[in-house]
């Protein structure tokens, strides 16, 4: 099998390890890829935003199937352009990627089914949202309805928090993303990531994960792409994993179908498990960044034949096997992040942080400088990820493979995995 991988952050890297290992797989290429995807894949010279060139690419490279990491194309319908040249591609059509390009699309299709999720309305008027907020009190989230990058998300504790919130949206703070809002109930009890991997039709869940959203220690500082995660997450049994499948990801899938745009891709559900069980937070359509590093170092099937069986439409015959290890990554980033920060810093050490046992290093920003040099390239640069018989162990492996990385242009926090030790200590 000939694989084309699009994507360049730690979960390619990840994807791309595991595809790697793969007895199938024959050529595998990614675009644009980072220092450590290329050192195990092919580089593909194409403008990945552009379908036709992709399609080209596939066609004289002999690409069996394409694998979409991250949502931005997949919004932008890459899937759908390849698909109709005939390549088979994992990851969700432009249409059923709407469960995470529009909030308001995502609650129409909880209405529908009754899926358990925050209260809500949707608003395109400002004084109509500004109502609603009044008459229903704080604390209340205010979102933008479109993609944001991860920021049109407003926690409002006060009535007039939540005011500010909505005359930013529309006075244009999200841009074209903030010109209609969704104002949610503000649900309390647990978070957590829950990935399904969908056929079209059928659903199999994915091992779950938790991940550490804020930026420094202790969950303070601003929210990022993700600082850290660990799987399986500490509050996920069987009952509830089935529970989450029956509720929410199963009618989701039934929904999407009936409307004439199944949904075939990873489903990744945030989750807030409160004393009423699980409500759906938000979707998205592609693996967690990330808590795709930590699953991919807990699969034991073949990624390779899994990811083509449910782009071909057919997961009728996969069965997923996971170790039973714990794993857990953390993030290293550039200092400044999630503000600003400088590309270029030398990166020292990574061979021998990667012998600690256990330990993989994925890279997520980096590009490969002169001599042999890894270089930061981005905010999240690397994402040093670790098996372990429970998440104590995976936890001391990780960070004792930082503590070889020499690389004083970044940062990483230092408590990645607080809430399942934690858990332990009180059980
Ligand atoms: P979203 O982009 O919708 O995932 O929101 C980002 C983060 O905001 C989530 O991961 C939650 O931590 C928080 N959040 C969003 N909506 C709610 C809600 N209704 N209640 C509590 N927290 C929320």
């Amino acid at each position: 099998m000939n694989i084309l991988l699009i994507g360049g952050g730690g979960r390619e890297h990840a994807l791309a390890w595991k595809l790697r290992q793969s007895p199938e797989l024959e050529t595998l290429y990614c675009v644009p890829g980072n220092a450590g995807i290329l050192a195990i894949a092919k580089p593909a010279a194409i403008d990945a935003s552009d379908g036709e060139q992709v399609a080209g690419f596939c066609r004289a490279a002999g690409i069996d199937l394409v694998v979409i990491g991250p949502e931005a194309p997949l919004v932008a319908g890459l899937a759908d352009e390849l698909r109709e040249a005939g390549i088979a591609v994992f990851g969700p059509s432009k249409a059923a990627a709407q469960l995470e390009a529009s909030k308001s699309f995502t609650k129409a299709i909880c209405d529908a089914r009754g899926i358990p999720t925050a209260a809500y309305g949707y608003f395109r008027d400002r004084a109509a949202a500004l109502a609603y907020v009044r008459e229903r009190g704080a604390p209340l989230v205010v979102k933008a309805d479109g993609l944001a990058a991860g920021k049109g998300v407003i926690m409002c504790e006060t009535l007039a928090e939540a005011e500010g919130a909505i005359e930013a949206c529309f006075s244009g703070a999200f841009g074209e993303s903030g010109a209609s809002v969704v104002i949610e109930e503000m649900l309390v009890g647990e978070e957590c990531s829950f990935f399904a991997l969908c056929d079209g039709t059928r659903a199999l869940p994915l091992a779950s994960a938790q991940d550490y959203k804020r930026a420094f220690d202790g969950d303070t500082g601003l929210n990022t792409g993700g600082m850290g995660a660990i799987s399986p997450a500490p509050m996920m049994t069987p009952a509830l994993s089935e529970r989450v499948m029956r509720e929410i990801i199963a009618p989701t899938l039934d929904e999407m179908r009936e409307r004439g745009t199944p949904f075939q891709g990873v489903l990744y559900a945030g989750l807030m498990i409160g004393a009423d069980g699980p409500k759906l937070i938000e979707y998205n359509v592609r693996f967690g960044d990330p808590e795709c590093q930590v699953l991919m170092l807990r699969l034991k099937s073949d990624l390779a034949l899994t990811l083509m069986a449910a782009a071909k439409g057919d997961l009728s015959r996969t069965k997923l096997e996971w170790t039973a290890d714990a794993a857990l990554t953390v993030v290293m980033a550039a200092n400044g992040y999630p503000g600003d920060y400088r590309k270029g810093t030398a990166i020292v050490g990574l061979a021998e942080a990667g012998k600690v046992e256990g330990v993989t290093v994925f890279h997520a920003g980096t590009v490969s400088g002169s001599a042999c040099e890894t270089l930061a390239a981005g905010g999240r640069v690397l994402n040093v990820t670790a098996a372990g018989k429970d998440a104590g162990e995976a936890r001391e492996r990780a960070y004792r493979a930082i503590g070889l990385i020499d690389w004083p242009g970044g940062f990483c926090r230092r408590d990645i995995g607080w809430r399942s030790l934690n858990r332990k200590e009180l059980q």
